[in-house]
């Protein structure tokens, strides 16, 4: 039993992925390099669990001095659908007043859940807020989000409309350690 097997089709693949993050991270070294913004460095702040392997795969092909921290936000049970009202259910460490944030995302839905944690962390006193997302689903978007100050988008790639899986993305938890995104056999969850 294989976790391929449960996999339609695969969306992106591992080549792809790296190439993409490859020239996201290329993007932020000329973006945040120290002369055109502030002398500190920019917070990488992924948001658990889903954007682990992204994170860890951006962190080490960006150049520039770079803190990295982590928080939650959690708005799905098991299912495919966002329940509507995320809520931040684990905290950063690092203090981020005055900082650069850079918000590393698996994949923006509705919207929900980056609107709430561009709020949060705009309470907290961040400079500017960039979000640097793997994936973006732009037909179910629901809630518009505003960047912080000089922040910018990234986006690796614009996903269909289908629930995908795989490079960090669960469905019921499985699924994160495919090393490609793909998109699930709809019998699984339907
Ligand atoms: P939003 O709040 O934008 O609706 O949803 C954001 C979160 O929902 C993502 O960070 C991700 O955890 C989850 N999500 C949205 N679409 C998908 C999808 O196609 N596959 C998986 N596995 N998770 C998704
Ligand atoms: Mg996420
Ligand atoms: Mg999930």
């Amino acid at each position: 039993m294989a976790l391929d097997d449960d996999i339609e089709s695969v969306l992106f693949s591992e080549e792809q992925i790296s190439e993409r993050v490859s020239e996201l991270a290329s993007q932020i070294d000329v973006d945040f390099n120290n002369t055109n913004t502030s002398p500190s460095s920019p917070v990488i702040v992924g948001v658990a669990t889903g954007a682990f392997l992204f994170l860890a795969d951006l962190v080490r092909k960006i150049k520039i001095p770079v803190v990295v921290d982590f928080i939650r936000a959690e708005s799905y049970g098991s299912g495919t659908e966002s329940n509507g009202a995320p809520r931040i259910s684990f905290d950063l460490k690092i203090d981020i007043q005055g900082k650069h944030v850079i918000l590393v995302e698996d994949i923006v839905d509705t919207g929900n859940t980056l609107a709430c944690l561009i709020a949060h962390l705009k309470s907290k006193g961040a400079s500017s807020i960039s979000v640097c997302t793997l994936l973006d689903k732009p037909a179910r978007r629901r809630v518009n989000f505003e960047l912080v100050g000089k922040g910018k988008y990234y986006c690796g790639f614009e996903c269909p409309d289908y629930f995908v899986v795989g490079y960090g993305l669960d469905f019921a938890e499985l699924y994160r350690n495919l090393p490609y995104v793909g998109v699930l056999k709809p019998e699984l969850y339907k």
